[in-house]
C-alpha cells in the first residue's frame, strides 16, 4: 500500500484554478521531488498535504486513511519552508520544543527528541542562540531539526535551499540526503533547481500550470522525456 495517495486533487482560489487534478501514489521511504516553473502550484500542493489550506476537490490518503479534514497537528506530517519560519524571540531549543509540546509529549520525551535531532543536524552548540545569531544554513538546519522532533511519517520541504548561498546549499542538500538515509520516512521536496532534483530524487514529478507533465526516475526523465517541456526543464539532450 502506498504511504500517500493523491487522487484528483484540485485547488481553486476564488475564480482561479491552480491545481487541475493531481494523481500520484508515493511509497514509504520514497524521496519524491516536485519540479516546475514558478507559479505552477508546487507550494500550493504541499500546503494542501500539510493541511494548511483546504482541498477544493479530490482526496488525499495517508496509510489508506482519508485525511482531507484531519487538522495539521494530527497528520504526522511536518513541513520545512524556504523562509525557515523560525520564531525570532525563541532560542533554538525553544523553537524545536514548541511544536513537540503542542503534540502533548512529556517534558522528558521532548528533551530526548531535541537532543537526538540536535545531534543529527549538528546543532548541539547552538541550542541557546536566537535565530538572528545563526547563519542561513544553520537556521535551515534548525527548521529541519524542528520538523524532525515531531517524528513525522512524511516530511514536506518547500525549496529549503533557495535562500542559501551556493556553498551552504550543497552542505544542507547533503545533510537532507543523509537524514533520509538515516531515518527513512517519506520525503516530498519541492524545488525549481534541476540539479537538486536529479541528485536527491528517487522519482521526479515534473509540474506545469497545475498539472503533472511526467513522473519518473531522474534517469527515465533524462532519457525518455514525455514532451519538449520535460526535456527542456530536465535539460536532456532531446
Ligand atoms: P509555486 O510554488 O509552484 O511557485 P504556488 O503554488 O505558490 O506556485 O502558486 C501557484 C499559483 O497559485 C500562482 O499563480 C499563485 O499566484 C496562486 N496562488 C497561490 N496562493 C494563492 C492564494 N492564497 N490566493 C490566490 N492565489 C494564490
Ligand atoms: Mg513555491
Amino acid at each position: 500500500m502506498a504511504r500517500l495517495s493523491l487522487r484528483g486533487i484540485k485547488k481553486r482560489f476564488r475564480t482561479t484554478d491552480v491545481l487541475h487534478g493531481i494523481d500520484l501514489e508515493i511509497g514509504d521511504r520514497e524521496f519524491v521531488v516536485f519540479v516546475g516553473p514558478s507559479g505552477c502550484g508546487k507550494s500550493t500542493l504541499l500546503r494542501l498535504i500539510a493541511g494548511l489550506d483546504p482541498i477544493s476537490e479530490g482526496s488525499f490518503f495517508l496509510n489508506g486513511q482519508q485525511m482531507n479534514e484531519v487538522p495539521p497537528s494530527r497528520r504526522g506530517i511536518a513541513m520545512v519552508f524556504q523562509s525557515y519560519a523560525l520564531y525570532p524571540h525563541m532560542d533554538v531549543y525553544e523553537n524545536m520544543a514548541f511544536g513537540a509540546r503542542l503534540m502533548g509529549l512529556s517534558r522528558a520525551e521532548v528533551e530526548a527528541r531535541i537532543a537526538e535531532a540536535a545531534r543529527m543536524l549538528r546543532l548541539e552548540e547552538y541550542l541557546k542562540r536566537k535565530p538572528r545569531e545563526l547563519s542561513g544554513g544553520q537556521r535551515q538546519r534548525v527548521a529541519i531539526a524542528r520538523a524532525l522532533v515531531r517524528k513525522p511519517e512524511v516530511f514536506l520541504l518547500d525549496e529549503p535551499l533557495s535562500n542559501l548561498d551556493a556553498a551552504l546549499r550543497s552542505d544542507v542538500r547533503l545533510e537532507i540526503a543523509r537524514l533520509h538515509r538515516q531515518i527513512g520516512g517519506t520525503m516530498i521536496y519541492v524545488t525549481h533547481d534541476q540539479v537538486e532534483a536529479m541528485t536527491l530524487a528517487d522519482r521526479i514529478v515534473v509540474m506545469n500550470l497545475g498539472r503533472i507533465e511526467q513522473v519518473g526516475t531522474p534517469r527515465e526523465l533524462y532519457e525518455t522525456p514525455a514532451n519538449t517541456f520535460v526535456a527542456t526543464f530536465i535539460g536532456s539532450p532531446k
